[in-house]
């Protein structure tokens, strides 16, 4: 080849370069809800006004996560304006007043039905390509009872999304032992199915079910709820408990320096149980928000696997950036609120001492960036608003977001 034409050929293959640059699309922040009950277990509304309120809301995607059931096959409920009633008249009303409804009704025995749709019906009537992705969900929700004379239950509530085949509730000898059954079910079925299934440990202080020696043991899962909704969940812990700010840390202490396991990673859920109402589990209380190219569950899944996302309850970030030296966080402070952001972590330690969590710095600012001092473990943030929650768990909660931890260096 003759030198000259070496030009004409570089400005080829970057012109050639380019166009496939273009058509790639940019990653771009997408928000959801991955754990939303409805009627088909123990939630207050038709399924088709519990995404309505997610879509109507501007979320992009959303699980319905009932426990231990996929919404599939023919299940009528009883429509009742009873005292207490799950779905009243009002409801079916409203879904029949939809621009496109989907929804069967018969009377049976002189009692007014309706038909709960299934996954399928409903992802024809929400999902929107790029706007809207509805994703197939189930709460496998095992009760694991310690042994002996003082037993007691331990919730131990597992969401699967992006399943296509049921999954059982697990028994087992411990704590731990249910946590993996179900974990390594999840994994089988993503090895049987091309598109991606993850797997979510639900709100660990439900009923003090999981504590933080057991999350660390969760061989093929990395994902768990620092933040639930529902207010009967006891993410701040207690006098005896640890919040589940602290059982993460903790966690991956263990995780990385005993058990060489990959670290854990928080998201936020509403756990919507309510829909007309009542201060226990409303909607839009926590959502993640997800880095990705396109709104697929294969997209979204890869950006979540990787740490790329974060994990709120009403702040708002713009960046996230990890570099070889250091993490930066951007958040968007909206007019009179005040943001302090945390960088939390451990520091390796020398000789036999386990490190601790702890507070690396503070800062009362929209962005901060934090140097690798070299000898961290691993480092995330949490940052924290000056502005209440919308819709308190405890009294005085403030709004906050997480973002995921990382191993400098790694
Ligand atoms: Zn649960
Ligand atoms: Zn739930």
């Amino acid at each position: 080849m003759k030198l000259k034409s070496l030009p004409i050929l570089a400005t080829l293959l970057l012109l050639g370069l380019g166009q496939a640059l273009e058509s790639q699309p940019k990653p771009r922040w997408w928000k959801g809800n991955t754990h939303t009950h409805t009627l088909w277990s123990d939630g207050n509304a038709l399924p088709d006004l519990a995404v309505a309120w997610y879509k109507d809301r501007g979320y992009h995607f959303l699980a319905l996560t009932d426990h231990n059931i996929l919404q599939d096959g023919e299940t009528w409920f009883p429509v009742a304006t009873a005292g207490g009633a799950r779905l009243q008249p009002e409801q079916v009303e409203m879904v029949l007043k939809a621009k496109d409804p989907i929804l069967e009704t018969r009377t049976r025995e002189g009692q007014p039905e309706a038909r709960l749709n299934r996954h399928d019906e409903l992802v024809q009537r929400f999902s929107q390509p790029g706007e809207f992705l509805l994703i197939p969900g189930e709460e496998i929700t095992s009760n694991w009872r310690s042994p002996g004379p003082e037993g007691r239950g331990h919730p131990v509530h597992i969401n699967a999304i992006g399943l296509e085949e049921f999954i059982p509730p697990a028994r087992g000898s411990s704590v731990v032992d249910v946590l993996n059954q179900v974990f390594d079910g999840i994994a089988a079925q993503q090895e049987d199915q091309e598109s991606p299934v993850l797997g979510h440990l639900n709100h660990p202080n439900f009923g003090w079910g999981v504590n933080w020696e057991d999350m660390a043991q969760i061989r093929k899962g990395v994902f768990f709820e620092v933040y639930n909704g529902h207010t009967g969940t006891a993410d701040a812990g207690n006098a005896l408990h640890l919040s589940t700010d602290e059982m993460w840390d903790r966690a991956n202490i263990r995780r990385l320096t005993e058990l060489k396991l990959p670290l854990l990673l928080g998201v936020s859920t509403d756990d919507t149980h309510h829909y007309h109402g009542g201060k226990v589990a409303g909607p839009g209380r926590g959502w993640i928000v997800v880095r990705a190219e396109t709104l697929t569950m294969k997209a979204l899944a890869k950006a979540m696997r990787a740490g790329d996302f974060y994990s709120t309850s009403g702040v708002e970030i713009s960046d996230i950036s990890v570099s070889a030296s250091s993490y930066q966080v951007q958040a968007k402070a909206r007019p009179g609120e005040t943001l302090t952001i945390e960088f939390l972590g451990a520091r390796k330690s020398q000789g036999e001492q386990v490190p601790q969590p702890q507070v690396l710095a503070t800062s009362q600012a929209e962005q901060a960036t934090y140097e690798f001092q070299g000898d961290e473990l691993f480092v995330r943030t949490r940052i924290t608003s000056s502005l209440a929650h919308s819709a308190p768990k405890v009294k005085g909660e403030l709004q906050r977001a997480w973002t995921q931890p990382i191993q400098p260096g790694k």
